[in-house]
């Protein structure tokens, strides 16, 4: 797939409820994080990361194919930052945190409760009060119990009046508590999804589909990778080989050259086989010596100087003469 062709994808409308289902769980704080920065899954989400030392060709592509893209979508600087965490594994982890939504959220109303809200709880008709995801369910508890004390009273008095015992005043209490309950429902509160979220889920969505996003930049960085390697490899084998001059080991490695471009590809992630490059290597080191033998042989027969026709095969550059 090309850019082209990505661009595409990243055109085409992801629905509402794809875009809420993405915002809900970024906005979900793992319980096991712990973050400086107070955006960090409040009002920005993490879209996509990596591992810098990490050595995966691709997901470098992807992250900063996938980072240019987002920063290209937003409408303000704000709704995109890049942070960096630590970790024992990888090493320095590179995160791009987006934000949600345009407006800002109204505060939970569960009591201590730093984050914003992103859903209001309803009882029957009555508009409740808002809530974050993870106090959604207490907050429809309360507003719940809120309506079954109202009713207390009208229990109370009932209780006076007509000849109920105290187990069955509990039991019509808890009835119409469990009632509120069941009438209670989280509705979404109405906020405008940024552009930078749109684009990093429509990216998410693509990655979905085919795991690379630019053809081209991952290529590219394969080839670097590539040729690093294959310059690493050649030095190795070369070290094998230090009574050839830098001139005749540059001349070997051009004419090993179309040789070894094949390898490329064969291992993964821009690696090369030292092994291989060996093999090639040698071949043509041998082969260059040889016909610089032969080159020297016609020289010196030009000049009438006879070389022994049974003398055994001069090894790689050695020549031996004789008059
Ligand atoms: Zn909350």
């Amino acid at each position: 797939m090309s850019q082209a062709t990505y661009e595409g994808i990243a055109m085409s409308e992801i629905d509402e409820d794809t875009l809420r289902e993405y915002a809900e769980n970024g906005l979900e704080r793992p319980r096991d994080a712990m973050f400086r920065d107070d955006r960090c899954h409040t009002t920005h989400v993490p879209v996509v990361g990596w591992a810098e030392h990490g050595d995966d060709i691709l997901e470098e592509s992807n992250f900063l194919v996938a980072k240019g893209l987002i920063e290209g979508a937003a409408e303000d600087d704000e709704h995109v930052f890049e942070g960096s965490a630590r970790h024992w594994l990888v090493g320095s982890l590179r995160q791009v945190w987006v934000q949600v939504y345009e407006e800002p959220a109204p505060p939970c109303a569960s009591s201590d409760c730093e984050r914003g809200a992103e859903f209001t709880a309803q009882l029957g008709e009555t508009k409740g009060d808002d809530y974050c995801f993870e106090h959604i369910e207490s907050g429809r508890e309360s507003l719940a119990w809120d309506a079954a004390e109202e009713k207390q009273i009208e229990l109370e008095d009932e209780l006076i009046e007509t000849d109920v015992d105290e187990d069955d005043f509990h039991e019509k209490w808890a009835s119409i508590y469990k009632n509120k309950l069941a009438l209670t429902r989280e509705v979404p509160i109405e906020r405008t999804f940024t552009a930078a979220f749109r684009e990093a889920v429509s990216i998410a969505e693509s990655l979905v589909d085919y795991p690379i996003l630019d053809e081209s930049d991952y290529s590219e960085r394969e080839n670097e990778r590539f040729e690093e390697n294959l310059a690493e490899a050649l030095e190795w084998v070369q070290r094998d080989f230090v009574e050839d001059s830098d001139d005749e080991a540059e001349v070997i490695s051009d004419l090993a050259r179309d040789d070894l471009s094949e390898l490329y590809g064969m291992e993964g992630n821009g690696d090369v086989s030292w092994g291989k490059v060996e093999e090639i290597y040698r071949e043509h080191r041998d082969a260059y010596f040889e016909e610089k033998a032969t080159e020297i042989r016609d020289e010196l027969s030009r000049l009438g100087l006879l070389i022994k026709d049974d003398r055994p095969q001069a090894g790689p550059g050695q020549l031996e003469l004789s008059a």
